[in-house]
């Protein structure tokens, strides 16, 4: 059973100290050269292996392909099950907002957590995507986070007010590319600046980045403290963590990354059979002119939602000023063959298998090793 619990301490020193030193850190590292010389104890630029001497690991799970190899190596080094849990994001919030997520994705995620018997947990900013898109000299809305207690809403009143109405713009920069920070990591370092049950704890915080996937994503430390790790910033920290973040896959190609799905015997995930190389928002701000006349030509109400947006806000989600319905015009759309997949796309339940049947042999998806550009770098 859920039961909502404000927590307004933990939100004011969230909101005044943890959150903005959290993308002080974020803006200074993309800005940096590889860190080849760590510049904190625990900073390590190369960590493919570790000593997984942690009491519980979370495990940030997208329902793409590297997330889910990042929890399947995870469990080939020995980790316990038992120790695991999965966190998902929930992109468009959880009070109705469609804009920008694949409709199946969060149930794929249930489906997929109730196949491998490992406890998952949403979190989301309220109103999501475009909640936060929509505001206007107004502050930010709540987080919520999922427990085995039960559901949190943090509220965010000592928040400053502000105002987007734009889309996040296509760049390294986590100011400008404010979905990934607004709505992914400020969300799960909430999940853990707010349960006490990670106190005196040894947490492996577990995400699916891959160093081939983009120069910015080449220059990530492979294992470093987590933001909400209290331990290694003070002496006698009030609630002593000590949370590692870890890219077990950070060195993985993306053969590696087919040939361990393929050997899990775990069905390539909807998107990559649609043809997608990524598996993020389905309408995410980097999609290339491929991928918006396909999303155009089997989903015309998602091109036709977010070109509205860019003509009432003025503002393009291209630098080249074009709509996405623009720069669908001038691509031919992929041509999907996969009809289970394509009928799996618009529907919010998941009810194709995640593990192949017996009997069955695995195939690689359309999408995969795919030069079409679709989600974030
Ligand atoms: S997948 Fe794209 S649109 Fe979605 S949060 Fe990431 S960068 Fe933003």
């Amino acid at each position: 059973m859920m039961y909502l619990q404000h927590i307004t301490e933990i939100d004011k020193h969230d909101d005044q100290v943890v959150i903005p030193a959290l993308r002080r850190n974020l803006l200074n590292a993309s800005d940096k050269l590889i860190a080849l010389e760590p510049a904190m104890p625990g900073v390590y630029f190369d960590a493919p292996d570790i000593e997984l001497n942690y009491d519980v690991a979370i495990v940030c799970m997208s329902g793409g392909k590297d997330s889910l190899v990042a929890l399947k190596r995870l469990l080939d080094m020995g980790f316990p099950a038992s120790k695991i849990e999965m966190w998902h994001h929930l992109v468009d919030g959880n009070e109705g907002s469609s804009l920008m997520d694949w409709a199946f994705i969060d149930d794929y995620c249930v489906k997929f957590s109730e196949a491998v018997g490992i406890p998952l947990y949403f979190s989301w900013l309220k109103h999501g995507f475009e909640g936060e898109m929509l505001k206007s000299d107004s502050k930010s809305h709540s987080h919520f986070i999922q427990t085995p207690e039960g559901l949190m809403e943090l509220s965010r009143n000592s928040a400053k007010a502000g105002t987007r109405l734009k889309f996040p713009q296509q760049a390294a920069s986590l100011q400008t590319r404010w979905c990934s920070s607004a709505l992914k990591i400020d969300v799960g370092r909430r999940g853990i600046t707010s349960q006490n049950r990670f106190i005196g704890k040894r947490v492996l915080f577990v995400t699916g980045e891959r160093r081939e996937e983009s120069g910015n994503r080449a220059r990530y430390n492979q294992l470093e403290p987590h933001a909400g790790d209290t331990l290694r910033k003070s002496k006698s920290p009030r609630k002593p963590r000590h949370i590692d973040a870890w890219r077990p896959v950070l060195h993985y190609s993306e053969e590696q990354v087919w040939q361990t799905l393929a050997d899990w015997r775990l069905v390539a995930p909807v998107p990559y059979r649609l043809g997608w190389s990524r598996s993020s928002c389905q309408s995410c701000i980097f999609n290339g002119e491929r991928i918006w006349a396909t999303i155009g030509q089997y989903f015309p109400e998602k091109l036709k939602a977010i070109t509205d947006y860019e003509r009432q806000f003025n503002t393009t989600i291209s630098r080249k000023g074009l709509t996405v319905s623009e720069r669908a015009a001038i691509a031919s759309p992929i041509n999907i063959e996969d009809e289970p997949a394509l009928m799996q796309a618009t529907k919010r339940e998941y009810t194709l298998p995640i593990f192949l049947p017996e009997g069955e042999s695995w195939k690689m998806p359309a999408g995969a090793f795919g030069q079409e550009v679709s989600g974030a770098s």
